[in-house]
């Protein structure tokens, strides 16, 4: 009767468990198309390392990550051990691992299913203390704890109650045999016998009732992780995807993501991975400023929504456009409200700590183009984009003033003036940005950057007024269609002036240009200033040899180091400097935290407390003379904040200034 009932259950079980799988598929499938069956030995190493590895979980929160370490090679582990009791309860003495060797099996799996207790108590711990602030302590994280408490308890007294019978060799079975001693000795064997009848069901029900669970909880990821992590973008960090406008259906009446089959099926499994950790809340600079966007709650508004205007589209039985288009937009104020979109600063930080590599920042990205290219932007970031259209810079002044400044620097080339009719002579064009042209702190920074270049002899010439801006605030600020326009503009002039190689200061510039302006035909190989200053300084070119006797803290701009891994030419440039004590910001390098301006932001008007203020009091917390800072929006907000603290003790300086400081003007040769 016993195997009779088993094959009933595991059949049962399996089967609505297939069912769930089924469902979730057709939902993926509501998504749009996108490629990612790629580079296939990169994914499959990529699983290795982060879901087998769990580097990522382990990284930045050590505790919670070895406890889940311990739980997910616990389950790898137990995994064996539950197939043998289902199979073995339908077909007596199954065993997927034969002879002695099974010994050995048995006695890792005693060890590790104490340690899974273990890992559950540190679960416990971690959630009621450390990790209290990321709110991980829904019903549902204490469902899943308590049924994986259950588990173990009942495999491990189960097995107790066999060795107290007999049919167990207790020799390798540590922690099974203290059970068996401890609550077994003195019993009746008819006690026994029941005991081990009654461990071993509720053990099997446990099993299948947690498998048919999952898919309704946020635990979910159990079975679409390693889809997740191996179907992530390999794209650059820095690159946002394009819209084709030139290939746009007939039957499309909007850009961007308003509704579920704009997001792509890899958003869709996104959403129904994400395990609501936090981590990306965590480190979201609008969530610590108390704006109303947090990430986690962005995609499992995702998921919700999936559920429920997904299960709609299903069920219209061939008339889903129709249904469709009755449906709500998730931009809205029933899903996702337009406050928490624009809070987002694009900084990546959610991307970079989520264990699941969920894209949460590409996710706001579209839905802010639905929101822009449907005419719903506002405010003064409006008026920004009408400049950047009209004159190619957010302010509205002429091109041609673009650099005008540059009229007091004898020896620098510009492009277009007589003798320099292309690129073609010049080893680098010096890329100043709309800040380096046009704004009273950015021009000494250029300023800087110039004059170091000279000074070292650097083969270089500026576009001039031949440059406008590269169109990342527009981007960023969902506005694609003009993005487009200012990026092929670019793109044809530089590659009608035989561009090669650019210098780009401005972190926003210099991920346009190296990771977004490629999509559209531009392959320039770019550099950022510190890099090259640094090379320079090492190559002896430039010899920093004043001192420059301060205490310098340096804030990593979010679109140089976290997007494009510029950690450390910063930090070396800094400490060639004779005199120089770097001091590291506890926030640094890939959680760094945003300055507040990218993303469109700094077009923007922001509430208080503004996040420029939170990095500014961490800064001043360190109690620097001078903050460096290797990007013009980071300087122009922190010099803000510094204002608004009263603190005028301190200097903001970039990088290139400091240096220039320490460099002697003969040391040229
Ligand atoms: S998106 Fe990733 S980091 Fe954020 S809560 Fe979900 S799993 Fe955690
Ligand atoms: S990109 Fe930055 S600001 Fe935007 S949601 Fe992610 S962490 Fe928050």
């Amino acid at each position: 009767m016993k195997p009779i009932i088993m094959a009933v259950l595991i059949i049962a079980a399996f089967a609505f468990f297939a069912y769930n799988i089924y469902n979730l598929i057709k939902l993926l499938r509501l998504g749009k198309y996108e490629q990612r069956f790629d580079n296939i030995r990169e994914r499959i190493r990529l699983v290795l390392v982060y879901v087998f590895g769990q580097k990522r979980l382990v990284k930045n929160y050590t505790f919670a990550g070895i406890e889940h370490f311990m739980i997910f090679w616990g389950f790898v582990i137990i995994t064996i051990g539950t197939m043998e009791m289902l199979i073995g309860g339908v077909v007596p003495g199954f065993r997927l691992i034969p002879g002695k060797a099974h010994v050995a099996y048995e006695f890792i799996l005693d060890i590790v299913q104490l340690l899974v207790l273990v890992a559950i108590v540190m679960g416990i711990i971690n959630r009621t203390t450390i990790a209290r602030r990321r709110e991980v302590n829904g019903l549902d994280a204490v469902v899943i704890l308590g049924l994986i408490f259950g588990l173990m308890v009942t495999a491990l007294t189960a097995m107790g109650a066999k060795i107290a019978l007999g049919e167990a060799d207790p020799t390798w079975l540590p922690v099974s045999s203290t059970i068996a001693s401890v609550f077994f000795s003195g019993m009746s064997e008819s006690g026994v016998k029941f005991s081990h009848e009654f461990f071993w069901w509720f053990h099997i029900l446990i099993v299948l009732g947690f498998l048919n669970y999952l898919p309704y909880s946020k635990h979910s990821h159990v079975f679409t992780a390693i889809p997740n992590v191996f179907f992530q973008s390999l794209k650059p960090r820095g690159a946002l995807n394009p819209i084709d406008f030139e290939n746009v259906p007939d039957d499309i009446d909007h850009f961007g993501a308003g509704k579920l089959e704009d997001f792509t099926w890899k958003d869709i499994l996104d959403a129904y991975t994400c395990t609501e950790c936090g981590r990306c809340t965590d480190n979201c600079p609008a969530w610590h400023t108390e704006k109303p966007l947090s990430p986690r709650e962005i995609v499992v508004k995702l998921r919700h929504y999936a559920s429920s205007e997904g299960k709609v589209l299903l069920n219209a039985n061939g008339d889903g456009a129709a249904v469709a288009e009755g449906l709500d937009t998730i931009p809205g104020p029933k899903w996702v409200t337009e406050e928490e979109l624009w809070a987002c600063t694009s900084c990546n930080a959610c991307v970079e700590q989520c264990p699941l590599f969920i894209d949460q920042m590409g996710k706001i990205m579209e839905m802010r183009r639905f929101l822009t290219l449907e005419g719903r932007l506002t405010g003064s970031a409006v008026k920004t984009l009408q400049k950047l259209q009209t004159q190619g810079n957010p302010w509205g002044f002429s091109g041609s003033d673009r650099a005008a400044w540059l009229a007091g620097y004898e020896g620098v080339n510009v492009i277009g003036d007589e003798g320099n009719e292309d690129a073609s002579g010049f080893d680098y064009i010096y890329w100043m940005g709309c800040y380096g042209g046009y704004d009273p702190r950015g021009q000494k920074i250029a300023q800087s950057v110039v004059s170091l270049l000279t000074q070292a002899g650097v083969n270089f010439a500026v576009l001039g007024p031949l440059e406008s801006c590269t169109g990342d605030p527009a981007r960023r600020l969902g506005e694609e269609a003009l993005y487009q326009m200012l990026a092929t503009q670019n793109i044809e002039t530089m590659n009608e002036l035989k561009v090669k190689k650019v210098i780009a200061n401005c972190p926003h510039c210099f991920n346009t240009i190296k990771n977004e302006y490629p999509q559209f035909g531009g392959n320039f190989e770019v550099i950022n200033h510190t890099q090259l200053l640094n090379d320079l300084v090492r190559e002896g070119r430039l010899r920093p040899t004043k001192e420059v006797k301060e205490d310098i803290a340096y804030h990593d701009p979010c679109y140089l180091g976290r997007y494009n891994r510029i950690f450390d030419a910063p930090r070396e440039l800094l400490e060639s400097i004779p005199g120089v004590n770097l001091i590291e910001l506890d926030r640094k390098r890939e959680r760094s935290f945003c300055c507040g301006a990218g993303g469109g932001k700094i077009w923007m008007e922001e509430e208080a407390p503004r996040v420029n203020w939170n990095r500014f009091e961490e800064v001043e917390s360190k109690n620097p003379d001078t903050l460096a800072v290797a990007c013009y929006f980071c300087d122009t907000m922190f010099e803000d904040a510094a204002k608004q603290a009263g603190n005028e003790k301190m200097q903001i300086k970039d990088i290139s200034m400091i240096l220039r400081e320490s460099v002697e003007p003969d040391t040229k040769s």
